[in-house]
């Protein structure tokens, strides 16, 4: 049996349920789609060096590797169902592919996605995660669907994955707890799966934020042909790191810095108030940070001044 054989076996620890008619092993699993839905499908790749530092460590890269994949779906209102891995290795080391396993089939089991299948290569190291998840037609976060007048909500807070960078490469101290708090942000983002779902019902439009609130939401405003009026004041910090750099650090970091993987959401006015009953009852963590405009432009009013951002990134100042 090859190196790589060997290695496959790890991943066929992986519990599988109903909806798998048959997993790891064959030439193709098969799969069992829940009636009357449609599948959401999504891929992500993680390259060393690039999406991680070199030499972290293998269940902090695997969490990552999923979480990032399950927050497409997530963004999407999607329930997750299965996936499946490409692997590349620069060598075949079990330890490695053990403790890797082990933080995947982990926080596989944590969200109930399966993994169903994969691809193991030879090459400098790279992570694929394909996702599959279920959702009721009809029911999916476009981008494209954001109307003026809807009003903007993101969950969580911004700016903890450029804190965590910041503290990775050490250019923030912060305590003890926080940098846990943060080193655990970055390698696993809570897929916010159900607050995509509830969001789902009730909003017209969503993304996922891995490039910055702003970036992100310029993807909304491209694709549904509309701009955003934020109040920089409501954007929801941290409070792990928030006094520990300036305010407009923090701002810079939730404006602009990625890896958060909150999700952002346009809702229309009709159902804010159902929103903030289930934020008042704790259902879900959202704060509502402004407004989709007619005119295609993303402004950003902070302290009495507004900067005015064209949605392919032009800034200028009013
Ligand atoms: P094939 O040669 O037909 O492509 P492989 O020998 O590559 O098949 O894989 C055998 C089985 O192991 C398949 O069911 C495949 O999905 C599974 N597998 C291979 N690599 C992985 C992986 N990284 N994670 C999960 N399953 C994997
Ligand atoms: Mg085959």
């Amino acid at each position: 049996m090859d190196e790589f054989a060997l290695i496959r076996q790890n991943f066929a620890k992986a519990i599988i349920n109903d909806s798998v008619a048959l997993g790891i092993g064959d030439d193709c699993a098969l799969l069992i789609p829940p009636a009357g839905k449609q599948l959401a499908v999504s891929m992500d790749t993680l390259v060393e060096g690039t999406h991680f530092p070199k030499g972290a460590p293998a269940k902090r890269i695997a969490t990552r590797a999923l979480a990032t994949a399950l927050s497409d779906l997530a963004a999407m209102g999607a329930e997750p169902l299965w996936f499946t891995l490409g692997l590349t290795l620069p060598n075949a080391n079990q330890q490695w592919v053990g403790d890797f396993c082990d933080g995947l089939l982990e926080f596989a089991d944590t969200h109930q996605c399966t993994l169903v299948g994969g691809d193991i290569t030879r090459g400098p190291l790279t992570i694929t995660v394909q996702v599959h998840g279920s959702i009721t037609p009809g029911q999916a976060l476009c981008r494209s669907g954001a109307q003026p007048d809807d009003i903007i909500y993101v969950t969580g807070s911004l700016g903890d994955g450029a804190a965590a960078l910041a503290v990775l490469q050490q250019n923030i101290t912060v305590r003890k707890a926080a940098q846990d708090y943060l080193v655990d942000r970055f390698y696993k983002p809570t897929p916010r799966i159900k607050e995509g779902r509830l969001l789902s019902t009730i909003a017209h439009a969503g993304i996922d934020i891995s490039d910055g609130l702003y970036a992100d939401l310029s993807h909304i405003c491209q694709a549904s042909g509309v701009g955003a009026l934020i109040d920089v004041n409501r954007i929801p910090l941290s409070p792990y790191w928030g006094n520990k750099v300036s305010r407009d650090k923090a701002l810079a970091w939730a404006i602009s810095g990625g890896d958060d993987y909150e999700l952002c959401v346009t809702v229309p006015r009709a159902q804010v108030a159902t929103l903030e009953t289930w934020i008042k009852s704790d259902r879900i963590n959202a704060t509502a940070i402004g407004k989709i405009t007619h005119k295609p432009e993303i402004y950003m009013v902070n302290k009495g001044k507004t900067m005015a951002f064209d949605i392919e990134g032009y800034k200028h100042f009013e």
